[in-house]
């Protein structure tokens, strides 16, 4: 029953039991709004009231009085609790849920006014979640922690998902934590309060939008930490797991940690910690993951990133799968060729892809199953699933044993399989005889044991049921006892069983006091109950608590004997991810003629009839024209690194583009969108595409450019693949031009990148005569009654104009400000820069040993001399005609 009256003093005295109990549970949990369970509800409180009551939109009243002041307060149904708390947590509130550990008639045992106990039984935060409505089925749910030793300048970033029990760990640095994050996408971080001190540290923290969760320095402590790990998987040391730096263990430390803390004891199954090389993954920063829109489209939407058009799995594990390696393509060609031998498995052998896809699509996701099992929060549905999971990966195992032998199996699907042959056959066994067909949510909700499994719980539910038939003929005989038609017996949880009439009906009963007595009086109605009537409930009750408690026996049994196992079925699960993602990658590559890209450690990069893999289904979706493929060849005669040029709108971001989603898909494994594919090796893809504010982080769309361009020319490697677009746009003209042109030269001479460089700086074409690899390309269009055609098509060359007016036109801007653009384009136009330009192709500083001062000659001509001279108003026309004969008889012979 709602006690809520209990903890609302009317009288502003000292505060109730009830309120003390309140007060002491949540100073325990400072930053936690306390979801405080009473009796249905969770009840909120003052602060967490009014916070909650906002967030959720529901309503906030106010009851009692604390310390004189009225106390606001809020209340959730406990059915209800996981859709607030999944809106709380994405307003990146952490909820602290406290229970009643005992019930009113053992609280009654201390004392008639004793307070039920009550305790946290567990912190929800973003990165703790295990409830399968809370957590995205597609997506990693990541909790990270950064550490860092000092002393010995080491950094670290460890993560584990505890809804599936993956723990890593990997060594970072300052410079590259932000492109670390950006890679794994944490929905919570914990780091120390001191780092969170550090300006540098804590923008490249805040950047990556996960909450942030400041801790005391000293729960990253590594010896602590290793003690706490190596306790925790019941090892000595924990070297047998891989040889950790101090900064990896005080991260992995502290992980730990807060994980136990969160779940208040409870260990959830985490796998032995993976140690990741930072080497081995191709590093992707923030801004080019973003600009590339791989997993979100720049507007923020799932719909139109690369990762909505390759995603073709079908089991929620592939999918999440997919998600981790389309975040972290690899950079080391033997694992990229692997996982390339099983699409190009799938890709050859249609058949057993089709019905291995089908067996697929009725695996549940047991990985999360396993997880809540293992944290105490899974349910007969969770058992179910892992029952259903051990079948299909027995049809699925057979289904790859089938055609193709054994020994035909590539690599990881010849893994794969072997975890899929070694299901544990008891627990199966188990779970099939013991789970019914009809499952409840709740263990604790009964009747999910199969009948017949157990003659003992038979029993005491056929005594349950029974009572209940007798129950129901008990209506029918006091009805004809008293003649009254509308009597019935119900039931609620506070009375139990009751007999009810309307109020005209009550004297009736009333009268016969011997059998009846009065219980409770309610609007127009009144409830009686009867000595038989509480014999019968006590039979039912005590039959089905004990048939309950039968049913959470087996449950606790079963429960264990999934943990016994759980690596087991971890590996199953990961097998199944596997399978379903190489063989997804093969029906894309079927379904959108997708090749194998060969993979190596040159530095070549030659793409023919390459095609941006969003524009081209977006086209195919819209019935459009179709894609123009485009050849890149950025190894081909030495020219790695293009200047694009070309009309707004030919067709240059998506050439950038698509190229560096080649590199992406080819090195995670995946095959590409062209008609053939050689990349060397990248080890770091980086973009500056597009233009965008930042003005939450106070910079401005040129700053933002700026520092992007910054980091690549500061990091980009000879075999880092590099895009960028239009650098320079957001300044002014020569600002920018001169940015740009100095960038291309740095590009060239330094990081000897293979790049892409598109822009509307036409001028910066002309360094193709000094600059040895650079090559121009253009997109050509073609002139129409004044108007443009697209063509799309990339050809050697440099375009000499932007035909910006025309696309202008296109847009619909009005008529008379094209016209007057264009009119403004002439006279701009008609002053000739080419000279200038010249100039500083053979002003390079890069070729010259002493740069002149200036550029601009200062010296003034004879003729420039007379002009200076002259007043124009005091001349006559015939004057002016005079004088310009004389001036062009002061030219030079040859003009
Ligand atoms: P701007 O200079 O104005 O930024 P842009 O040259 O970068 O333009 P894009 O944004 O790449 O042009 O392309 C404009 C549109 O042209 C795309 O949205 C796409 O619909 C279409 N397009 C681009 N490339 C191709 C292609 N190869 N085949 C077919 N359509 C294409």
């Amino acid at each position: 029953m709602n006690d809520v009256a209990a903890i609302l003093p009317a009288a502003p005295a000292r505060a109730t039991p009830v309120m003390a109990q309140y007060l002491d549970i949540k100073a325990a949990h400072p930053g936690s709004l306390l979801f405080y369970r009473m009796g249905d509800f969770y009840e909120l409180f003052f602060d967490d009231a009014v916070a909650a009551a906002g967030i959720l939109g529901i309503a906030l009243t106010r009851r009692g009085k604390h310390l004189g002041e009225d106390i606001p307060m809020c209340g959730v149904p406990v059915h209800a609790a996981d859709g607030y708390l999944q809106k709380l947590i994405r307003h990146g509130q952490r909820v602290a849920v406290c229970e009643q550990l005992e019930d009113a008639a053992e609280s009654r045992k201390r004392g008639a006014k004793a307070v039920l106990r009550r305790d946290v039984v567990r912190l929800v935060t973003p990165g703790t979640l295990t409830e399968e409505s809370l957590l995205d089925s597609g997506a990693h749910n990541y909790l990270a922690a950064f550490a860092r030793v000092k002393g010995a300048n080491e950094y670290a970033l460890a993560w584990a998902d505890i809804s599936s029990g993956d723990l890593a760990v990997m060594e970072t640095t300052p410079l590259r934590l932000s492109a670390d994050l950006a890679r794994l996408a944490p929905r919570e971080i914990l780091v120390a309060d001191s780092i969170l001190a550090e300006p540098d540290l804590a923008r490249a923290l805040d950047e990556c939008g996960a909450a942030i969760t400041p801790l005391p320095p000293g729960r990253f402590d590594s010896t602590a930490g290793e003690r706490r790990v190596a306790d925790h998987f019941g090892v000595k040391a924990l070297d047998g797991f891989g040889a950790f730096t101090r900064a990896e263990i005080a991260g992995l430390g502290g992980l730990l940690d807060y994980i136990l803390l969160t779940q208040a004891g409870q260990v959830p199954h985490l796998r032995p910690p993976r140690r990741e090389n930072a080497q081995s993954g191709l590093l992707i920063d923030a801004a080019t993951r973003a600009n590339l829109e791989l997993s979100r489209t720049l507007a923020g939407d799932k719909r139109g990133s690369l990762h909505s058009v390759i995603d073709l799995t079908v089991t929620a594990g592939g999918a999440r799968l997919l998600g981790e390696r389309l975040a972290n393509p690899l950079a080391v060609c033997d694992e990229i060729e692997d996982r390339l031998d099983s699409v190009a498995f799938f890709v050859d052998a249609p058949t057993l892809r089709d019905s291995l896809r089908k067996l697929l699509k009725a695996f549940p996701d047991i990985e999360r199953a396993l997880g809540r099992v293992s944290v105490g929060r899974g349910g007969p549905r969770d058992l179910a699933s892992i029952r259903d999971g051990l079948t299909s990966a027995q049809s699925l195992a057979a289904a790859l044993a089938g055609d193709a032998g054994l020994a035909a199996l590539p690599a990881e699907i010849g893994l794969a399989r072997q975890a899929l042959a070694a299901i544990p056959s008891a627990l199966h066994r188990a779970l099939i005889d013991t789970l019914g067909d009809d499952l409840p949510l709740s263990a604790r909700d009964g009747g999910f044991a199969r009948p017949g499994f157990s003659a003992e719980l038979d029993e005491a539910r056929r005594l349950r049921d029974d009572t209940r038939q007798v129950i129901a003929s008990l209506q029918g005989k006091y009805t004809e006892a008293t003649g009254i038609k509308s009597l019935k017996v119900r039931h609620n949880n506070i009375l139990g069983y009751y007999i009810e009439v309307s109020a005209q009906n009550a004297p009736a009963l009333q009268q016969a006091r011997e059998i009846y007595f009065h219980r409770q009086t309610v609007a127009n109605a009144m409830r009686f109950s009867s000595a038989e009537l509480g014999l019968l409930e006590q039979r039912i009750s005590a039959a089905g608590d004990k048939a309950l408690a039968l049913e959470l026996g087996i449950f606790d049994q079963l429960t264990a004997s999934v943990i016994a196992e759980r690596d087991t079925l971890s590996r199953i699960a990961a097998a199944v991810s596997v399978i379903d993602v190489s063989s997804a990658l093969a029906e894309l590559a079927m379904r959108r003629r997708y090749v194998r890209p060969m993979v190596d450690g040159s530095t070549a990069f030659d793409i023919r009839a390459g095609r941006h893999p969003v524009v081209e289904a977006m086209l195919e979706q819209r019935a459009d024209s179709p894609f123009i493929a485009n050849d890149c060849n950025l190894s081909e005669g030495d020219k790695r690194l293009w200047l694009v040029t070309g009309p707004n709108m030919a067709g240059k971001s998506t050439f950038l583009r698509q190229n560096a989603l080649i590199v992406i898909l080819a090195q995670m494994g995946s095959f590409v969108p062209a008609r053939s594919a050689h990349v060397g090796v990248v080890d770091r893809l980086f973009s500056r595409v597009g233009a965008a504010d930042d003005l939450a982080r106070g910079r401005s769309t040129f700053m933002v450019e700026m520092v992007e361009t910054a980091a690549i020319l500061n990091q980009a490697t000879p075999r880092s693949f590099v895009i960028l677009d239009e650098i320079g746009r957001g300044t002014a003209t020569f600002d920018g031009l001169s940015i740009a042109w100095a960038s291309v030269e740095h590009l060239h001479e330094t990081n000897r990148s293979r790049a892409l460089f598109a822009t509307h700086y036409h001028e910066l074409t002309a360094l193709a005569a000094r600059l040895r690899h650079l090559g121009n390309v253009t997109i050509k269009v073609r002139e129409w009654r004044g108007d443009v055609v697209f063509l799309h098509e990339v050809v050697a060359g440099a375009a000499d104009r932007s035909y910006g007016i025309q696309v202008a036109k296109l847009a619909g801007l009005p008529a008379p400000v094209t016209s007057r653009a264009a009119e403004v384009l002439k006279l701009l136009e008609q002053s000739d820069q080419s000279a200038a330009r010249l100039a500083l192709v053979d002003d390079l500083p890069l070729f010259s040993a002493a740069r002149p001062a200036s550029l601009t000659h200062t010296a003034h001509s004879a003729v420039e001399q007379k002009l200076a001279a002259i007043d124009p108003d005091e001349l006559t026309p015939r004057d002016a005609l005079a004088l310009v004969y004389e001036l062009k008889a002061g030219l030079p012979k040859t003009s």
